[in-house]
């Protein structure tokens, strides 16, 4: 894989470019070259008219074609225009058929944004990737972004403008809102509110000023269901700094590393940065960190700490005064919480914890850090800000919040329900993610929307919200559209359209300036002229376009005074109310954004519905997590069914027993049970919403469990493809990876073992995978990456609880110790192993599974005739076989996400992991054309282009300078079933913990 490296669209305003780029874009940028020079726009047509322009636009003869098709119910019949394809009359210089142009771009979560760099097809996005330079990215992607491919080409997707459910153009939404603004302003828009996400864009921060400008009565709420932006990290600040700041970590810098419930190591907004940094400082070889996770449910940080110690939601708070405690009795300047280490009473394992990770947050000093999650209350972010600003952590800086409203929780979205109960709301925008699913039940949110005359909301699909909106208009993906953001530290970062709107969907930008009468501006023209009036010269602004970000614009890190006395009063007040005794707050509810579907937003993807969950290894549901032992004090298994209450209407759950979850609690998880019109996200799990309220939105008690006698399917894959009982994921403490003992066994695993067949030379390039499992946290950004990448198939629920499911590359996942109840983990990244001596070649009657001289196995699918003689014979499990024709229903707009270099296959084919032979063959043609050698760094496979935590590297094992040889050589290194003859080229490194000597 050749570097990537980023391009800028053509200049996409509207005005007349002469760049032959822009002449090319006749075929293939002739959608963004429309969308951006105003796609509706007429020249009859100016802001503030309130007439339609005569004619009808070709958009809205689709919309209006599309949806009384739709509306027919002959959606199936569907089929839009004949169109001519015509040739260029001037190829443009940089496009070469077949040869993908990468451009820099960004999506946003929870209002920051992630640098990306996405290959593109003749104009068909089909990869992406983080952006190398971006800080918000450093190169890797997680699950999200990763998947927002298929997203983009999902044809469930809401495609037509609807006003109560008649379908209407966007040109009759504008009219109808210019005729409302006059009305609007005349009374200061003292009845109009915005219900928006959580944003950090520097235009829409400028749009919302300007609305507020033009309606100075008018209220913006921002809200949003997942904690990334949520009120108590504000609070926290607040009852820290006296006013909101931001917390940025750079975990390369802490050798001890505290998580109270802050899930830092999983694929989620904001986490890529932390992966590397955290990943980076695990090999014994150099100094290694220390993880300790406080946490309720095992998540995927808790699956990587040396130690771990579960707490029902109710006891984190108290730990983490009590940890204060334990500080203020070393530290002078924190003297005046000593007390609370007495005053707040630990069970027996959690002072020892408490005790032991005091003592090493002292000793590492400003080389620690202790963060708080989201979800937590203000005093225990607080408690943590206090402790990193007396340590003088070097991992932590704060500055000024880029969001423009942080306070995005639930508390906000009260006064506005009361205000649309009270019928104080007669127009209401809403962009901000499906609130009628997301917030909390006691709001009745649903109920409230209804009561507002005029209520206009955008989103990518026709979910729960949009069938109560009077107004509904598709929003654009992401890579439709052209925006601007700020990464997590503050850098601004650009959004550029890969593609023009598939579906005709409208940007956020758009939707605010339809409320200052500029509706049917592009979102390019505004954009530009923002950045103009900054002084963005155009060399200034096509660099920018093309890096995807502006160096140097992070926001600047200040050192607050922490406000002692205020922290000093809270604790007080917490340690001075009666601890909850054993059992007195009954079953407690945990709330926690979905690995996968995050609030919801994700539903509708196929490829995160059928990812396994990173811990669970559930797919296409969620479930009631519970521990062990409070399954069998209730009577309860996995896969019973049980109704869970909380003040509110039953939830119907199945229930899953995870090792290392806390006692007392259930958890679940946001996102599920949807019932809008996406038909993949419909009623796939259940929906937690009856049991979430908002004075306590992550974490509740006195919930209540009711078994319903009888069972629900659930397709996990843990029990898929085992090969438990043998030697696989190896896992050493620190000090037994120093021992002779340890050493020999590695050595004895990685010691090539005898077959039956010679050794083969492999004189060129020698193609071979290495995996650290001590940097792999089992995030499972390697496993859409690689489904993204292969043209992976979909095989749906009942598939996966056939085996059936198709993942090349899977993340094993082991609990290891005698107590079930906080076990050890270890995840191990699972894929063909390229064994030089493979079993599955033997054993196939046709030869469609062979050997190159490179030393890859390679399936020839139109040889294979489907006995899966290779599969029975694999040890490792890794071979995939299509039971069915899964993509022969594809659509031709859900055909665009398939990448062109790889083959998709089709009913009775076996396939596997390629080693990405797609991209050695890219890079194989440019070396031959440059006439050299394939160079080190190069070639990169998409599992390990995404992987954050830079734990796979891949290179040819006669290259003696090559990554992946370094890692052959470590003696950390083994390889898989090595005894049974096999050969693999995948090396393992055994992970190497750094327990605490006062824990062990
Ligand atoms: Fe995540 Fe895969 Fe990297 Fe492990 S190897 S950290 S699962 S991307
Ligand atoms: Fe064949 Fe399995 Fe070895 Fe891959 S891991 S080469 S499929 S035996």
């Amino acid at each position: 894989m050749p570097p990537l490296k980023s391009r800028s669209l053509p200049v996409l305003d509207g005005s007349p470019d002469s760049s032959s780029r822009a002449q090319a874009s006749e075929r293939t940028w002739r959608g963004p070259g429309e969308y951006a020079s105003g796609r509706e726009r007429s020249p009859e047509f100016e802001p503030g008219v309130d007439q339609p322009p005569a004619g009808t636009s070709r958009r809205d003869l689709l919309q209006l074609l599309g949806a009384s098709v739709a509306f027919a119910g002959l959606s199936g019949c569907f089929k839009p225009p004949d169109d001519k394809i015509l040739p260029y009359t001037r190829q443009p210089e940089e496009i070469v058929p077949g040869n993908p142009l990468h451009y820099a771009t960004s999506t946003m979560l929870g209002g920051y944004a992630t640098g990306l760099l996405v290959t593109s097809f003749e104009g068909r996005p089909t990869k992406i990737e983080g952006n190398p330079e971006h800080p918000g990215s450093l190169g890797s992607s997680g699950v999200h972004e990763q998947a927002a491919l298929l997203q983009l080409y999902d044809p469930q997707r809401a495609a037509v403008v609807q006003q109560h459910g008649k379908p209407r153009s966007f040109r009759d939404y504008l009219v109808t809102m210019n005729a409302r603004v006059p009305l609007l302003k005349a009374r200061g828009g003292e009845t109009l509110r915005l219900l928006v996400p959580p944003s950090s864009s520097p235009l829409i921060g400028n749009l919302r000023e300007r609305i507020l400008a033009a309606y100075p009565r008018a209220r913006i709420v921002t809200w949003s269901a997942a904690p990334l932006s949520a009120q108590a990290s504000n609070d926290g600040a607040v009852l820290a700094f006296g006013a909101p700041y931001e917390t940025r970590l750079e975990l390369s810098r802490a050798r001890v590393i505290a998580s109270l419930d802050a899930d830092l190591l999983s694929s989620m907004p904001g986490n890529l940065q932390h992966l590397r940094g955290f990943a980076g400082n695990r090999d014994p070889k150099s100094p290694m960190n220390r993880l300790y996770a406080v946490e309720t449910s095992l998540s995927v940080t808790g699956m990587s700490a040396d130690h771990r110690l579960r707490l029902k939601p109710s006891e984190l708070e108290r730990f983490s005064l009590a940890l204060l405690g334990r500080l203020g009795k070393q530290i002078p300047s924190l003297a005046r919480f000593s007390p609370l280490a007495g005053k707040i009473v630990l069970a027996k394992e959690q002072a020892r914890f408490a005790d032991a990770l005091a003592k090493d947050l002292l000793r590492a000093g400003k080389e620690s850090v202790v963060v708080a999650g989201a979800r937590q209350t203000a005093l225990t972010q607080a408690a943590c800000q206090l402790i990193n600003a007396t340590l003088g952590s070097e991992a932590v800086t704060w500055s000024r919040p880029v969001l423009h409203d942080a306070d995005a929780g639930p508390r906000a979205l009260l006064s506005l329900v009361e205000e649309m109960r009270a019928g104080k709301v007669e127009t209401l925008l809403i962009a901000a993610h499906n609130p009628v699913h997301g917030a909390p039940f006691d709001l009745a949110f649903g109920a409230a929307l209804s009561r507002v005359p005029v209520s206009v909301y955008s989103s990518p699909y026709f979910d729960e919200t949009a069938e109560r909106a009077a107004w509904h208009l598709p929003a654009a993906h992401e890579l439709e559209t052209w925006g601007d953001g700020r990464a997590l530290d503050g850098t601004v970062t650009f959004q550029q359209p890969l593609i023009a709107p598939l579906f005709g969907g409208v940007s956020e930008i758009e939707l605010y300036s339809s409320l200052l009468g500029e509706g049917d501006r592009g979102a390019y023209a505004q954009l530009r002229d923002f950045w103009r009036g900054k002084g963005a010269s155009d060399a200034a602004w096509e660099r920018s376009i093309a890096d995807g970000f502006v160096p140097g614009t992070a926001a600047a890190a200040e050192t607050p005074a922490v406000r002692i006395d205020e922290i000093a009063r809270a604790a007080e007040q917490v340690a001075a109310a009666s601890a909850p005794g054993l059992g007195s707050m009954g079953l407690e509810l945990n709330v926690v954004p979905d690995y996968k579907t995050y609030d919801g937003r994700f539903a509708n993807n196929a490829w995160l519905q059928e990812l396994p969950d990173p811990v669970t290894k559930l797919t296409w549901d969620n479930a009631a997590l519970i521990s062990q032992d409070t399954a069998r004090e209730l009577g309860l298994e996995s896969g019973d069914l049980v109704d869970l209450g909380l003040r509110g209407p039953p939830v119907h759950a199945p229930v899953l027993i995870v090792p290392g979850h806390a006692d007392g609690t259930i958890t679940v998880s946001l996102g599920y049970g949807r019932r809008g019109a996406e038909k993949t996200a419909e009623n796939v799990g259940f929906d937690i919403a009856p049991l979430r309220h908002a004075n306590s939105p992550w974490f509740d008690s006195g919930l209540t469990v009711a078994k319903v006698e009888r069972k629900y399917p659930i397709a996990l894959t843990q029990e898929h493809f085992s090969m438990e009982g043998r030697k696989l994921a190896v896992s050493a403490s620190l000090e037994q990876y120093r021992s002779k003992e340890t050493q020999e066994s590695l050595e004895a695993l990685r010691t090539k073992n005898d077959s039956v067949h010679a050794p083969v030379e492999y004189p060129g390039y020698r193609w071979a995978m290495a995996i650290d499992l001590g940097r792999c946290t089992g995030c499972n950004a390697c496993t859409i990456a690689c489904q993204a990448e292969n043209n992976i198939s979909v095989v749906g629920k009942d598939g996966v609880g056939k085996s059936r499911e198709m993942h090349w590359l899977r993340i094993d996942r082991y609990f290891t110790g005698e107590d079930l109840n906080n076990p050890a983990v270890i995840t191990q990244p699972m894929l063909c192993q390229h064994c030089e001596s493979a079993p599955c070649e033997y054993v196939c009657p046709v030869n469609a599974t062979v050997h190159s001289d490179e030393g890859l196995n390679e399936m020839v699918y139109n040889r294979c005739v489907g006995t899966r003689y290779c599969s029975n014979n694999c040890p490792y499990k890794v071979r995939r076989f299509n039971f069915f024709n899964y993509t022969g229903a594809f659509t031709d707009t859900e055909k665009m996400v398939f990448n062109p270099d790889v083959t998709v296959r089709a009913r009775g084919v076996m396939e596997k992991c390629t080693f990405c032979v797609q991209r050695i063959e890219r890079v194989r043609i440019k070396s031959r054309v440059e006439a050299r050698e394939i160079r080190e760094g190069e070639l990169v496979t998409a599992c390990q282009q995404a992987c954050p935590a830079g734990a796979i590297a891949f290179g040819s094992l006669n290259d003696p300078k090559s990554q992946v040889v370094a890692w052959n050589e470590d003696d950390r290194h083994y390889y898989v079933l090595n005894e049974l003859g096999t050969r693999p080229r995948v090396a393992y490194l055994a992970r190497v913990t750094n327990p605490n000597p006062e824990l062990a």
